[in-house]
């Protein structure tokens, strides 16, 4: 919950989206906040973290009841993403599985494959990925490398992949593959895979070192003649992947400038905490009027973005959200993330520097906000495209 904003309501949140709030606050601190250091070690959020947070009825908020949803909007996904960022936590995958890559399953797969596998995403026992990204092309979708060629009731799958979220824990992974090398975008198809450590043809590699988020499972994958059913090709028709993914990645970049400005919240409420509490030459550092400055410009930055952030989200829920505006809320929640985090973290002086304080862990989370989901030099060309 926010103590730095105890007085500000986004005109979207309902009485649901506040209990949920008071509900999700509980849960991580209590369940996540503890864990960081040991999911860093471990690399990955603990399995069993998946199926408590779908107990507590925390995965897939806006998917619809009859797929074993929570039935909401937008606004419950970024009310657990929010109090989560509050929580500290930087391992757990939510924001991909549960924001992100069910409403692919949700919009693109046949109605036997949502009624089977949905419930289980809800649940946490199915944990989902998505991968797009190659070792030669990530920016650039449209020059991916992995194919897959139809045999009978099957596809093949050979490829390599790179820099994948939730690999370790997925049981479930939308592939990125071209279903005709010669046809561009509409040669680009979506797969929904069902994997495990015994599916023929299908490696997990190694798990990638990062700057930060260490708990966070981002692995390589392989796929050596792997075979999908034909009906596991999302939309059933081949040819749709760029457009699916055109009409997804909105969610995505939103998800991203919510979390930005939230762990920017968090950094900022750790560092008024820490300026009150520190002493230097016999007065606490709140009381130089350096640091007093730092921190009224970055609560003031931090609600402003929250502001937009707002604006956004209710969009979001209105279903009026367009491509640029999504890629507007990454930037500009990103950016402020990367420079909030950055100023909080000198007040802490030395300190700011030990992984043992949030503050340092979330100064190494932070970078790769403005990387990943697109990076914001691509967001600026899509919002310079709509100028
Ligand atoms: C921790 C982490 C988790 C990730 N999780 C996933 C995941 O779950 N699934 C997945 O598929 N991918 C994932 N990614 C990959 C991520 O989405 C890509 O790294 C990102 O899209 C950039 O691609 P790239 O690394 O190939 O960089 P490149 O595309 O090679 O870009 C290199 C540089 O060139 C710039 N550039 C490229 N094209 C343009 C252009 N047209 N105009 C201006 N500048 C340009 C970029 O902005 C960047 O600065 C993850 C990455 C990281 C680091």
């Amino acid at each position: 919950m926010s103590t730095l904003f105890p007085d500000y309501t986004p005109a979207w949140e309902t009485e649901d989206h506040q209990l949920l709030r008071k509900h999700a606050a509980t849960f991580f601190t209590k369940e996540a906040t503890p864990h960081q250091e040991r999911w860093a070690e471990q690399q990955a959020v603990d399995r069993e973290f998946w199926t408590k947070t779908g107990a507590a009825g925390l995965l897939c908020l806006d998917i619809h009841e009859e797929f074993g949803g929570g039935g909401g909007d937008f606004g419950h996904e970024a009310v657990v993403a929010h109090e989560k960022a509050l929580a500290h936590d930087t391992a757990f995958g939510f924001e991909v599985h549960s924001t992100i890559v069910s409403h692919y399953v949700a919009a693109y797969a046949s109605t036997s494959l949502k009624k089977r596998l949905m419930p289980q995403m809800a649940s946490g026992e199915k944990v989902i990925g998505i991968a797009m990204t190659e070792p030669d092309t990530g920016s650039d979708l449209q020059a991916v490398r992995t194919t897959a060629v139809r045999e009978g009731d099957h596809y093949v799958i050979n490829g390599s992949k790179t820099f994948i979220s939730n690999a370790t824990h997925a049981d479930l992974m939308i592939i990125v593959a071209k279903t005709d090398k010669t046809a561009g975008a509409r040669g680009i198809s979506l797969f929904l895979a069902e994997i495990s450590d015994d599916t023929p043809g299908f490696t997990r590699g190694r798990v990638l070192k990062k700057i930060g988020q260490h708990g966070q499972d981002t692995r390589e994958l392989s796929f050596v003649d792997m075979r999908v059913p034909a009906e596991n090709l999302l939309g059933g028709e081949e040819g749709q992947g760029f457009f699916q993914l055109m009409n997804q990645l909105p969610r995505e970049r939103l998800i991203l400038g919510v979390t930005g400005v939230a762990m920017a919240e968090a950094a900022v409420t750790e560092a008024i905490a820490y300026a009150k509490m520190r002493h230097a030459f016999d007065q606490p550092i709140m009381d130089f009027q350096n640091t007093r400055f730092v921190l009224a410009e970055c609560k003031t930055q931090v609600l402003a973005g929250r502001a937009f952030i707002d604006h956004c989200v209710q969009r979001a829920i209105d279903g009026t959200l367009d491509a640029a505006t999504a890629s507007m809320a990454k930037l500009h929640g990103t950016d402020l993330q990367v420079e909030i985090v950055d100023r909080c973290l000198q007040v802490f002086g030395g300190y700011g520097y030990m992984m043992e304080y949030p503050i340092a862990q979330m100064y190494a989370a932070a970078r790769v906000q403005k990387i990943y989901g697109g990076t914001n030099e691509i967001m600026k060309e899509l919002i310079g495209r709509s100028l």
